[in-house]
């Protein structure tokens, strides 16, 4: 099944190619493996929408390797990446996969999703992979963990103003997090320029990419560890998604809070 796939694989290697990643033959043996097992494992576990492999090389594959344009040659050589919320390994199993001389970590929250992520590292044999269940909240803090990588990732994982908290934290200083987004970012971007700062983050780019194969555009959003992050970053489980650092606070709550000053002020005048 593998050796029919890497036969229609051209969009694959080409792609690649445009992107500056030249695939040996049993690169693009690997991929097609991944795939077939990601489309046998989907039918049991929710790993991705999309299991025909011609609208994956596209759609998965090369999507997940334009993060390389992003990232400078010694990192692409011998990086240490952590793909936070990596779900079917995205971006984070394609770049390994790509420059086998990099180290990960793939991080994600459902068992089902890392019981997957274990079976395919294994089965492909690859080296210097680890992954890691539970929360990036909770993982944040694991002194292994923080400020240990090159390179943090994230793919379709949540606002940036939320992925700052749940990416930075892992960065270290001088290291890169990267991630992949639609090419309309400017309100999103701006509604996390805050939180960026406060979890001791820059902007360093925002990289448009074409990726050969699809319609839409998209974007990488590079940041830049500067500074450590505070220790209490990141927050609980579930709160950098629910009340990102930096955002105005709710109507109703903002309201009560200048009711109250005004009664103060009076009070006081
Ligand atoms: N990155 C993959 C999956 C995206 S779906 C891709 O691009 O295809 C988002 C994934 O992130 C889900 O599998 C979800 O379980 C995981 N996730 C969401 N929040 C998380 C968190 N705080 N910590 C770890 N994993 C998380």
């Amino acid at each position: 099944m593998a050796a029919a796939t890497t036969t229609q694989a051209t969009t694959l290697i080409t792609g690649a190619e445009a992107l500056g990643i030249r695939l040996s033959d049993a690169q693009t043996r690997q991929f097609a493996r991944y795939h077939a097992e990601l489309a046998r494992w989907n039918e049991r576990v929710n790993l991705t929408a999309i299991t025909d492999w011609q609208a994956a090389q596209s759609l998965h594959y090369l999507d997940s390797l334009s993060v390389a344009l992003a990232l400078p040659r010694e990192m692409r050589q011998s990086g240490a990446f952590i793909d936070i919320g990596s779900g079917g390994g995205f971006p984070g199993l394609p770049l390994k996969l790509a420059f086998p001389g990099m180290r990960g970590t793939l991080v994600e929250a459902t068992a089902k999703k890392t019981a997957f992520l274990s079976h395919v590292c294994e089965t492909l044999d690859l080296p210097n992979v680890s992954v890691r269940a539970g929360r990036a909240e909770t993982l944040a803090h694991d002194g292994e963990l923080r400020e240990a990588f090159d390179i943090t990732l994230a793919r379709s994982v949540a606002e940036v103003a939320a992925l700052a908290e749940l990416t930075l934290p892992f960065a270290r200083i001088g290291g890169l997090v990267v991630l992949h987004k639609k090419s309309d970012i400017a309100d999103e971007l701006e509604r996390a320029l805050g939180a960026i700062e406060t979890l001791g983050g820059g902007l360093r780019q925002v990289l448009p990419v074409t990726i050969p194969g699809l319609p839409d555009d998209r974007a990488l959003v590079a940041l830049e560890k500067v500074r450590p992050t505070p220790t209490r970053y990141p927050r609980r489980p579930g709160i950098p998604a629910k009340s990102p650092i930096g955002a105005t606070a709710r109507p109703e709550r903002a309201q009560r809070r200048n009711k109250r000053r005004k009664t103060q002020d009076k009070r006081t005048r």
